[in-house]
C-alpha cells in the first residue's frame, strides 16, 4: 500500500466545481488585483477568526513581516521567536532589520516555553512571536501576561493553525496582529502563494495594507517605502471557495489524529501531547523517536511518506551563522530536530491508509 505524506486529491475532487466556478467568475470579470474577491475573502476570513480586520497579502512570510513593520519594529530591536520553527518566523524579524532572539520550546508541546521567555527579555525587546506549531496552540495566557508586564507587542505566527483554539478562543486573536499562510499544503491553502494579516486594530490594518501595496494610501501617493505583497483575485476566490469547508476538514484531521493516538502503541515512539487548553488542528502529526533515521527508512520502504519538521533548528541555520550560536546552545530544539518525524496527515486519508500507518509504526523494533 502507498500512503503519501500529503495529498490534495481527495479535497480537490470534492471541491472541483466550486474551485472551477471561482476561476470562471474571476476570469469572466477580467480583474486580477485588488478587487471584489480579495475584499470578500478578507471579510469572510476576519469573521471566521473573530477579528474586525484582515488584510490579504502575498504569502505567510509577508503577513508576519508587514505586521512587524507596521508596528514600527526595526533596526536595533529584538524580537523573541521559538528556536524551533519554520525559517519564515525568524526571517520576518530579520527583514525589518531587527534581531531574532531564540527561546527554547517545551519538549512535549513543541511550542515556545513561556517559562523561558523572560530571561531573554532586554531593553531592546519589542515583541514576542509565538508560533502555533503543527497546529497546536501555544500557551497564550502566560505569554500575554509577560507581554503586558514588559509592554511588548505580540505577533502570532498562525501559518500552521487556521481554526485552532486556546481555551475555546481562536488563535490569532490574542496578540496585536497575527500572520497566516495559505501555502497550498497549509490547513487552508490557496492554489499558489497567499497569506493574510489579521488584527483588531484598524489603523494597524490600514498600515499593513499600505505597506503591502507600495506604501500607498491612495493611487500614486506613497507614504511609506512599501513592498508589493497583495492577495490576488484568483487566489482570494479559491480561498473563499475553500473556507466554508475548513472546519469540517480540520475535524477530519482531528479524527485521524485521534485514531493515531489510540492506535500507535510502540514504546520507541513519543506521541504528541495535547494540553487541556488546546484544540489543535493537526497541520502536522509529529512523533519523536530516538532512532529516527531507521524509522524513517522503515516507513518509506513500506510506501509511507514522512517528513521532518524541522531537521535544523534556527540557531544552526547557515544563514544565521552571524548570530554566533553553536551546537548545544539550544538543546531542546536540537533534540526535537534530531528525533521528530511527521506521519501522513491530510483530509481524505482512507481508513485502510490510517490503519496501515499505525500497523507499520507499531511493527518497528
Ligand atoms: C508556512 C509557514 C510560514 C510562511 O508561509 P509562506 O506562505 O510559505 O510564506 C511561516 N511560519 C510558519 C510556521 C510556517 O509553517
Amino acid at each position: 500500500m502507498k500512503v503519501p505524506f500529503v495529498s490534495f486529491l481527495p479535497m480537490e475532487r470534492e471541491l472541483n466545481e466550486e474551485i472551477r466556478g471561482a476561476f470562471d467568475r474571476v476570469f469572466e470579470r477580467s480583474w486580477y488585483i485588488e478587487g471584489k474577491e480579495d475584499e470578500a475573502f478578507e471579510k469572510a476570513f476576519a469573521e471566521y477568526c473573530g477579528v474586525p480586520h484582515c488584510v490579504g497579502v502575498g504569502n505567510g512570510l509577508d503577513a508576519l513581516f508587514l505586521a512587524l513593520k507596521a508596528l514600527g519594529i526595526g533596526e536595533g530591536d529584538e524580537v523573541i521567536v521559538p528556536s524551533n520553527t519554520y525559517i519564515a518566523t525568524a526571517l520576518a524579524v530579520t527583514y525589518v532589520g531587527a534581531t531574532p532572539v531564540f527561546v527554547e520550546p517545551d519538549i512535549r508541546t513543541f511550542n515556545i516555553d513561556p517559562a523561558k521567555i523572560e530571561e531573554k527579555i532586554t531593553s531592546r525587546t519589542r515583541a514576542i512571536m509565538p508560533v502555533h506549531l503543527y497546529g497546536q496552540p501555544c500557551d497564550m495566557d502566560p505569554i500575554m501576561d509577560i507581554a503586558e508586564k514588559h509592554k511588548l507587542y505580540v505577533v502570532e505566527d498562525c501559518a500552521q493553525a487556521h481554526g485552532a483554539t486556546y481555551k475555546g478562543r481562536k488563535i490569532g486573536t490574542f496578540g496585536d496582529a497575527a500572520g497566516f499562510s495559505f501555502y497550498p499544503g497549509k490547513n487552508l491553502g490557496a492554489l499558489g502563494d497567499a497569506g493574510a494579516t489579521i488584527t483588531r486594530d484598524e489603523s494597524l490594518a490600514q498600515k499593513v495594507r499600505a505597506l503591502g501595496n507600495y506604501g500607498s494610501d491612495y493611487k500614486y501617493h506613497h507614504v511609506y517605502l512599501g513592498n508589493n505583497s497583495r492577495l490576488d483575485e484568483m487566489q482570494a476566490a479559491f480561498l473563499a471557495a475553500k473556507l466554508p469547508h475548513l472546519d469540517r476538514m480540520n475535524a477530519e484531521r482531528r479524527r485521524i489524529a485521534g485514531i493515531y493516538l489510540e492506535g500507535i502503541r510502540n514504546p520507541l515512539m513519543t506521541l504528541p501531547y495535547v494540553p487541556t487548553y488546546a484544540q489543535p488542528v493537526w497541520h502536522i502529526f509529529g512523533i519523536r523517536c530516538d532512532r529516527r533515521a531507521e524509522l524513517e527508512k522503515f516507513l518509506n520502504d513500506a510506501g509511507i511518506g514522512t517528513n521532518k519538521h524541522y531537521p535544523i533548528p534556527m540557531h544552526l541555520q547557515p544563514c544565521y551563522q552571524s548570530l554566533g550560536f553553536r551546537q548545544g546552545d539550544f538543546p531542546i530544539a536540537e533534540e526535537i530536530s534530531a528525533t521528530q518525524l511527521s506521519l501522513p496527515m491530510y483530509y481524505g486519508m482512507t481508513e485502510e491508509q490510517i490503519q496501515y500507518v499505525i500497523g507499520k509504526v507499531n511493527e518497528f523494533q
